[in-house]
């Protein structure tokens, strides 16, 4: 048996550096330190981060006082004017990259273009980034609801940050029929664009794959897609409890990957869970053999 984890699985950079952010206000900061939403799409690292201090609030207005961090996804314009009128401390720790999509998107908005965002309607992302469109962005999940809109003679296309690069494809192609002059930009970070590469090239190698993650994190759902396409036996967990002796059977060669917001212990009690079982199957077919 041999298990071989996805090269650059483990927390972005983007992520990395708000939980930095977030502890480091801690320890600097008396009274109340919260975030805007849950800083990474991890419960376990969310109660983590309660156990020192550190809360996640979802609705704006619930926060009254203290330092409010801002998560790697960043936010809108109307959410920080919100805050700066309840004169609340910000810590922005929006991602270096997203910003730079904002900034991409309050640009285009200047320039009159319809924006197309690839990504999940739902996902702070790309909130935010519609909250610098100025009323000309719409959020695409499919080719299908880009098939339904409007001929333009100008439109530019773009995408949330951890967007399945060939879902954007798709939009992309499904846009060249209606549009005039399409500008395309490529906004899928690095990080997200090498993690689903490696976790395809490891799809196409492995017996069974296991990509660990929180339910609600959108990039590992994008890799759980991404490897299922290639390997039916892909499998969505949490946490290492969640795997089985069903979902391991007959597999010689076993992958794991994850989001960007999976910590290494998750990673690593997936390993760990994997070895037991296999350690315990050959025990019971000794076992077998031993009586016969
Ligand atoms: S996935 Fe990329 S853009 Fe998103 S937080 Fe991480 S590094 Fe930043």
């Amino acid at each position: 048996m041999e298990i071989i984890i996805a090269k650059n699985t483990g927390l972005c950079y983007g992520v990395k550096r708000a939980l930095r952010m977030a502890k480091e206000t801690r320890r600097r900061k008396e009274g109340k330190v919260s975030t805007l939403g849950d800083l990474i799409h991890n419960p376990r690292v969310i109660a983590d981060l309660k156990s020192q201090g550190i809360l996640s609030v979802d609705d704006l207005n619930n926060l009254e006082e203290g330092t409010v961090i801002i998560r790697s996804h960043g936010v809108s314009p109307d959410v920080y004017r919100h805050l700066k009128r309840k004169k609340i401390e910000v810590v922005d720790a929006t991602c270096p990259i997203v910003k730079k999509i904002q900034k991409l998107v309050a640009k285009l908005a200047g320039e009159k273009l319809e924006i197309v965002i690839v990504g999940n309607k739902q996902h702070p992302e790309s909130k935010g980034l519609i909250g610098y469109s100025r009323d000309r962005g719409v959020v695409i999940e499919s080719e299908r609801q880009a098939a339904t809109l409007a001929f333009r003679k100008k439109r530019a296309v773009l995408a949330q940050s951890t967007q399945d690069l060939f879902l954007f494809k798709r939009v992309v192609s499904a846009l060249i029929e209606k549009t005039e002059e399409l500008r395309v930009f490529n906004t899928i970070c690095h990080s997200t664009q090498t993690r689903q590469r490696a976790t395809s090239e490891l799809a196409s190698e492995v017996q069974a794959l296991f990509i660990v993650g929180g339910k609600n994190s959108s990039n590992t759902y994008q890799l759980f897609q991404i490897s299922k396409r290639i390997l039916p036996r892909t499998y969505f967990i949490e946490n290492a409890d969640q795997i089985t002796p069903k979902m391991l059977h007959g597999a010689k060669k076993i992958g794991i990957s994850g989001g960007a917001s999976t910590p290494p212990e998750a990673i690593e009690e997936a390993v760990e869970k994997i070895k037991q079982n296999f350690e315990q199957q050959s025990h019971e077919e000794s076992r077998v053999q031993c009586q016969r």
